[in-house]
Order: C-alpha cells, then sequence, then structure tokens
C-alpha cells in the first residue's frame, strides 16, 4: 500500500521551532509572552483595515466570546449559514441562544442574501430581531460580503464573520476576516495554518479586543487579591502556540500558492471528464482554496460517496462536503431558510486531498484513480 494522502495536513515551514526554542529560552511557557504578542501583530499586520487581534485557544472560543461581546443571551436568536462545520453553530448553543439556519447559493456555496432577507424579515414579523448574523467563508471561499453587509447594516444587526477556513481570502483586495463587526480564525491541526490548535478574535476595535482577553483570562478585574464582577473563561493562546503561529506566518501565502495550485492541477485534470464541476471565484473572489472541491454532476451516474469510499481503500483521505447543520439530529428543531441548495450541494460534492505539502506525484496520484473510477 502507498503512503497515506491526507485531507490536509501540517506543513511547517521551518522557523516554528526557533520561536518556541526562544518560548524554553526565556520560559515563557504559559498563556502569555513576547510569541503571543507577536502572532497577534504579525494577524494584524497581514490582515490590515486597522484589525485588532486577540490569540485564543481555538477558533470555537473565538465565536463564543465574540457572540457575548455582542449581548447573546438565553432566548435570543442568531442566524447562521446552514453549510458549515458544527463549530459555527454550537457556541450559539452555549449561550442558550437559538441559531437561525439559513442556506446557501450557488456561486460561493455560503449564505445566500435572499433568503438571509426572507429569515430578517420574518424572524422580526415574529417578535424577534435576530442578535448577529454569522456568515462562513467555507473553504476558502468568500461569502457574499458586500450584499450580506449592506443588509446588516439596513436591518441594524452585526455581522460575526466565520472566517476560520479563508485566512489569506479577500474580496476585492480586503482580506476576510475584516468585513464583520468582529470575526473568528482557526489555527486548528487541518487548517490553512496551524498552531495545533489554536484560533483568533479579529475585531474592528480595540475595546473588544480588550474585552475578549479579559473574558479569556477568567475576568479578573483590577485587584491584588482575585476578584470577579462577570463569569470568566480560559481561553487564552499559549506562547508555545503563538510561536509556531509565527512560523506559520513567514509561509502563509506560499502555502495559499500552493494549495491554489493543487486546485488548478484537479480542475485541469478532471473538468475534461465531464461528470465534475468545480467551485469557480466570482470576478474579485480571491479564495486562498484550503480544500479543493468539487461536484458530480447528478446525470453522471456517479455517487460522491462511491468515489469516497473508492479512494479510502487506496488510502487516499477524501472527505464529504459539510452536512448542513439543519438537517443534524442536534439541531432538528432549529427554524431553517431556504430550499435545497445546501442538501444539494452535501450530496454531490466531495473535498479532494489539499494540503500545501503535496507532491506532484501524489496529485497524480488522486486523479488517476478518480479517472480509473
Ligand atoms: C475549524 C472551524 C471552526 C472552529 O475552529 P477550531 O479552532 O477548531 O475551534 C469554526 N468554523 C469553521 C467553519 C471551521 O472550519
Amino acid at each position: 500500500m502507498k503512503d497515506k494522502i491526507w485531507l490536509s495536513s501540517p506543513h511547517m515551514g521551518g522557523a516554528e521551532q526557533k520561536y518556541v526554542n526562544e518560548a524554553f529560552i526565556t520560559n515563557w511557557i504559559a498563556p502569555l509572552g513576547p510569541n503571543v504578542t507577536g502572532f497577534e501583530n504579525d494577524l494584524e499586520d497581514y490582515l490590515k483595515e486597522d484589525t485588532h487581534i486577540a490569540a485564543l485557544s481555538s477558533g470555537t472560543a473565538a465565536l463564543h466570546l465574540a457572540l457575548i461581546l455582542l449581548g447573546v443571551g438565553p432566548g435570543d436568536e442568531v442566524i447562521c449559514q446552514s453549510l458549515t462545520f458544527s463549530a459555527s453553530a454550537n457556541p450559539i448553543v452555549y449561550l442558550g441562544a437559538t441559531p437561525i439556519f439559513v442556506d446557501s447559493e450557488q456561486d460561493t456555496w455560503n449564505m445566500s442574501p435572499e433568503f438571509l432577507e426572507e429569515a430578517i424579515i420574518e424572524r422580526i414579523k415574529k417578535g424577534k430581531k435576530p442578535k448577529a448574523i454569522i456568515p462562513v467563508h467555507l473553504y476558502g471561499m468568500p461569502a457574499r460580503m458586500p450584499e450580506i453587509l449592506s443588509m446588516a447594516e439596513q436591518y441594524d444587526i452585526p455581522v460575526l464573520e466565520d472566517a476560520a477556513e479563508a485566512l489569506g481570502s479577500s474580496i476585492n483586495g480586503r482580506r476576510c476576516g475584516t468585513f464583520g463587526a468582529m470575526a473568528c480564525l482557526s489555527f486548528n491541526g487541518n487548517k490553512i495554518i496551524t498552531t495545533s490548535g489554536g484560533g483568533a478574535l479579529a475585531s474592528k476595535t480595540f475595546q473588544n479586543k480588550a474585552d475578549a482577553v479579559f473574558l479569556a483570562t477568567q475576568a479578573r478585574d483590577q485587584a491584588p487579591h482575585y476578584e470577579h464582577t462577570q463569569i470568566g473563561y480560559n481561553y487564552r493562546m499559549s506562547n508555545i502556540c503563538a510561536g509556531i503561529g509565527r512560523g506559520q506566518m513567514e509561509v502563509l501565502d506560499e502555502h495559499i500558492a500552493l494549495r491554489r495550485r493543487n486546485y488548478d492541477f484537479y480542475r485541469s485534470a478532471l473538468s475534461s471528464a465531464g461528470c465534475f464541476s468545480f467551485l469557480q471565484e466570482p470576478p474579485g473572489y480571491f479564495s486562498n482554496r484550503w480544500l479543493s472541491c468539487m461536484l458530480i454532476k447528478p446525470d453522471s451516474g456517479l455517487k460522491s460517496e462511491d468515489i469516497r469510499t473508492h479512494l479510502e481503500e487506496l488510502n487516499i483521505e477524501a472527505r464529504p462536503i459539510w452536512k448542513p447543520m439543519h438537517l443534524q439530529p442536534v439541531f432538528k428543531h432549529a427554524p431553517y431558510y431556504g430550499s435545497q441548495v445546501s442538501e444539494d450541494l452535501f450530496e454531490n460534492g466531495i473535498c479532494l486531498p489539499s494540503g500545501s505539502n503535496l507532491e506532484n506525484e501524489q496529485l497524480e496520484r488522486v486523479v488517476e484513480h478518480i479517472l480509473k473510477f
């Protein structure tokens, strides 16, 4: 059996160990220190737009704190894209609020502005204005932010971007994570860059960052003894992990270029088969191509799940598209606005091996087996 081809595995650039060693030499083995500040500065410089970053233990923690800062509490409603990883929606429920799921549109696979408006109007009619809107930049493809932001402004509802998969993606040069009032980033093991596990909250105001750091470090008030007027969390990023992050930032753009190479390779090698279609960038949209995904045309007679299991037998890891949240047993009582788009994407889509560390020979092997199949 040939070596396993992973969906998306960590890819170190080389400088990570230098930063981690510095942490050891200076004994900053703690959830604070020069690497944490350095990593935050690197991300702020990268995202631009005067963004403020709080480095945290995960992307999920970032979403949780952002929802707290937006005042979400028991009985509230929060609109969330249905086609996503469960971590986008779980923090809504941590706070006793209800997710309102919205379908995707074809062009980006992300939140449909039309169904979003339908959801907002109907929830307001039912007597509850949603407290936030969570669009997701799935697989690195930016959501329709201009349309979503203008609707959010019209109804005066803050936008919390889930940019966990989209570091380095942009619309007309403006980077994902800088559109909403706040955004989450993730550095989990299989994301475009990794800190082994970690995340960040990006916000437009320094106050939000300060409040997030306060909550993430157990909400200690200013006092020599331990004084608390609020419930806190243990969500800060460790200085060791942040050291890995600093090294990863040095190779981020290079890794994006390699992931885009994967996508271009698959698209040119597989399009001619006539059975597959690929998610393309709308004009002005730039995707980091975190994962290369394709759709199997329903009239081809092929099933995405059959392709996935076939590849699995050959030691090649592919993955189904995220199962929409409105189809998940745990969210079966949550309201949903939309039609069949996300369900069809789930049914017919597949994510191909997409790591920035894949060799040409491995990409060719994937393509060869798909074509043979
Ligand atoms: C990975 C991911 C998250 C969560 O990030 P963690 O760092 O794993 O907590 C949230 N949303 C999406 C869309 C993700 O892919």
